[in-house]
Parts: C-alpha cells; structure tokens; sequence
C-alpha cells in the first residue's frame, strides 16, 4: 500500500498492508485530514516521531471479529487506551500511561491506505452525516473537550484567540453554550466562517484588549500567550489548546497577580463531537479548501500551510 512517512523528511513509500492483530480491525482509509498537530510533528512536537503521521480519518471496516461491523463507515479515537489501568476505569484513557496516539505516539498513523486499530476505539458513522462533515470529528472532539472540563455559563464573557481549523470549530461549540463570545483572529477569510453564524469576530489589528471572564488560547503560535494573560480577568480562566513544538517565553508574574487558572485542553470524545454534528447540523463542509489524492501528499501539506488554506484532505479513492 502507499503510504506517508516522515523519518526526518516527509515521504510517500510503499509498505505492506498492516496485519490485524487480535481485537483490531482492517480498515480501508477512503478520507484522512491534515492536522495542525501534523505540521507540529514534522516540526519536531513529538521528539523522534518515525512512521506513518496522520490521526483524523474515514474508513469502511474491511476485516473484524465482530462481523457486523464489516463494511461500516466509521472513524477511530485517536487514543488507544490499555483498558485496564485506573484511568482508564474512570472513562480516562485518553490519560492512559500505556497509551498509543493513532499518528502520534506508537501507533502508525492515517495518511496511508490501511490502518488497524483496536475495535474498541472505533466509531460509526450513521449515514445521514456526510464524509465532509465526518471528517471533522476528531478535532471537534477536541473543541468539545473543553466543556468536559470547564462551565461556560450563558452570562460569560469569553474570548477566543486564533482562526485556524481547531479554533474555528471551538467557536462553534463554544457559541452553543449561550456565552457571550468574541473570536479574535488574523485571517478575514476564515473568521468570516463564524460571522455567518452569527458569532463576532474582530481582526487583531482591531482588537481592543479588555478584561474576559474566560480566554482560550488555540491560535497554535506561542505568541499569543501573553495576549490571554493580559485579557483575562482576576480570577478568570485561560483553556490552552495549541500544542507548539517551541516553548514559550514569557513572564508569567500576571498568572500569579490576578489568581488565574490555567487549564491544559487536549483531546476529547468522539461521541460528543458525532452528537454535535447529528444536533447543530454545522456546515463543516465549508472549511475545506481543498482534497488531494494521498499520492499528492506532499502537494497536500505545502497546501496546508498556506495561510489562507483552512482544512486540507488526503483522498483515497
Ligand atoms: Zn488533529
Ligand atoms: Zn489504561
């Protein structure tokens, strides 16, 4: 099969088909999006990441034990958890220490024709949800991860820095708590994604700093740290989503003055994320710039990185 690897430089090779091994199934990747998490590996994120990147997919169920799930659409957590340790009894394997990561950790990754994975993480697709709004579960997941985690009362204020494709979608999800939202951003093109649901944006030459009862930082630069530092009222909340591969450099005497708190975001569920699609029927299709076939894969991440491309989409057709 043809496959993405990165061992240093990003590639595209040929390898054998991955045998299933007990409790996974075969799945036949027909659809794989490219993360910003993707750009972070290749950039360094994951220290000596070798292998198969890629952790946002669509397949159908070519080989499983249990048969009925032959020839199903489904998708997989990106997780795959031990099932066994204390974390994962409390519904936590997303915190396993046994863990693989789909593409990041241990576990080859999507951007290939094959996967395998644990019949246990995957997730099926009902019908009515087409392929260009599926694709999007596992970074909605994400974005719904942060109301797992924090209360967005309807009366907050909250801002949102960043208008890349993660951020897009956490003002989707964080827009249906009711909260009094202002997304903050760089790129017209893409902020105007929210303003057709009737959420406010401003550019950020535009931006007045005023104090937020919650800020959430998912710009994916380590500069606007600082900025969610200065927004935040005493007290208030700051949710982190940008995993960058540099660290960060600043001072952090703002965090201690005004008593914030601070709350690390990572992954969330994927259920969540198929419900708040199947319920809000979100026009996700819309942030799709453009699909290559995997072949193109390379022409695929340049893409990615231009800085009006919003989500860019592996074919496997
Ligand atoms: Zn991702
Ligand atoms: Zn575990």
């Amino acid at each position: 099969m043809k496959a993405v690897f990165f061992d240093g430089t990003l590639k595209i090779i040929d390898m054998e088909i991955p045998r299933r091994k007990e409790h996974e199934v075969l799945i036949r990747i027909s659809k794989a999006g490219i993360c910003n998490t993707d750009h972070e590996i290749l950039k360094g994120y994951v220290p000596g990441f070798t292998g198969i990147p890629g952790h946002e997919f669509l397949g159908h169920v070519q080989e499983a034990e249990n048969r009925s799930l032959i020839g199903r659409r489904v998708t997989g957590e990106i997780n795959c958890a031990c099932g066994k340790c204390d974390y994962c009894a409390a519904g936590l394997g997303r915190h396993c220490p046994d863990r693989s990561v789909i593409g990041i950790m241990d576990h080859p990754g999507a951007f290939a024709e094959y996967i395998c994975i644990p019949e246990s993480t995957v997730v099926e697709i009902p019908e009515h949800i087409p392929d260009s709004r599926a694709i999007f579960i596992e970074p909605l997941a994400a974005a719904c991860e942060i109301l797992e985690q924090i209360e967005i009362p309807s009366q907050s204020r909250v801002l949102l820095i960043g208008d890349g494709k993660l951020a897009l979608l956490i003002g989707l999800v964080v827009s249906s708590t009711g909260a009094d939202l202002t997304v903050v951003g760089k790129h017209e093109n893409k902020l105007s994604f929210l303003e057709e649901s009737n959420i406010r944006t401003v550019l950020l030459t535009d931006f007045v700093r005023e104090p937020y009862d919650i800020v959430i930082e998912a710009s994916g630069s380590s500069s606007a740290f600082g900025l969610a530092v200065e927004c935040t009222k005493p007290r208030g909340t700051i949710v982190l989503k940008s995993t960058c591969a540099e660290n960060l450099d600043f001072n952090p005497s703002g965090i201690v003055v005004n008593e914030l708190m601070l709350v690390g975001s990572r992954c969330g569920r994927f259920k969540d994320a198929r419900a708040f699609i199947e319920k809000g029927n979100p026009r996700l299709e819309k942030l799709i710039t453009k699909a290559f076939p995997l072949g193109r894969a390379l022409d695929a991440f340049r893409e990615s990185e231009k800085k009006d491309t919003i989500k860019v989409i592996l074919k496997n057709e």
